[in-house]
């Protein structure tokens, strides 16, 4: 174990559960999963700071306040098949393995993709199926969904994101303009119509 990183973890977690998260799964995951490896080794020493971090390929490892934010909306159960649009650095992927969560996550960048994989691998997360493509297109093998989520911001929500979700199942998603701010969405399937909740502003790299 990597004492080291835990004063600084714990520091993390105090934040968020001081910015108002609850879920005791997700505070739990986010104090085992260990995020310095999920960013570059120079940015290490930062690794627990509440803020996003460059990923190489003009991409970033999101803030934990918002990873934190996006699992607790997702309102999972152990167990639950959860479909993750843009994998990045695995982080968030591994925060929901850890959980006890299937999660099958979609990367359209062949190096990130390669990366997580190996890494997630490594750190012995069995539950994370990783796969290379294009995450407008869901991963229909193992629809339906409990949980989506979506790392990456499309201009309008993708049809297959509605369509591969549970009945009762949600999805949590930024929807807005490239390059500006989007608005986080929690949309809840119930039956035909789909029940939507504005969960604030934030600012995610495009879903392309
Ligand atoms: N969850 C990630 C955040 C990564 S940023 C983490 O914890 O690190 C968003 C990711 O979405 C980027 O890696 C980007 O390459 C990827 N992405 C963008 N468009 C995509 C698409 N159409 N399909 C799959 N992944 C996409």
């Amino acid at each position: 174990m990597d004492t080291t990183e835990d004063l600084p973890k714990s520091q993390m977690v105090a934040l968020i559960r001081q910015r108002g998260i609850r879920d005791a799964l997700v505070l739990n995951a986010m104090q085992q999963v260990p995020r310095h490896r999920f960013v570059p080794e120079e940015l290490r020493w930062e690794a627990y700071g509440d803020y996003p971090l460059p990923i190489g390929h003009g991409q970033t490892i999101s803030q934990p306040y918002i990873v934190a934010l996006m699992t607790e909306a997702l309102t999972l159960q152990p167990g639950d098949k959860v479909l993750e649009l843009g994998t990045g650095s695995g982080y968030q992927t591994a925060i929901l393995a850890e959980m006890g969560m299937e999660v099958y996550t979609i990367e359209i960048v062949p190096a990130l993709h390669e990366t997580a994989r190996a890494l997630l691998a490594e750190l012995g997360y069995a539950r994370a199926h990783c796969r290379l493509g294009d995450g407008n297109a869901g991963w229909q093998e193992y629809a339906p969904y409990a949980g989506i989520i979506a790392t990456a911001a499309p201009a309008t929500i993708p049809a297959a994101c509605t369509e591969q979700l549970a009945e009762g199942g949600r999805l949590v998603i930024p929807v807005g303009p490239r390059g500006g701010y989007q608005t986080l969405w929690r949309i809840t399937r119930r039956g035909k119509t789909l029940q939507r909740e504005d969960l604030g502003g934030v600012a995610f790299v495009p879903l392309v």
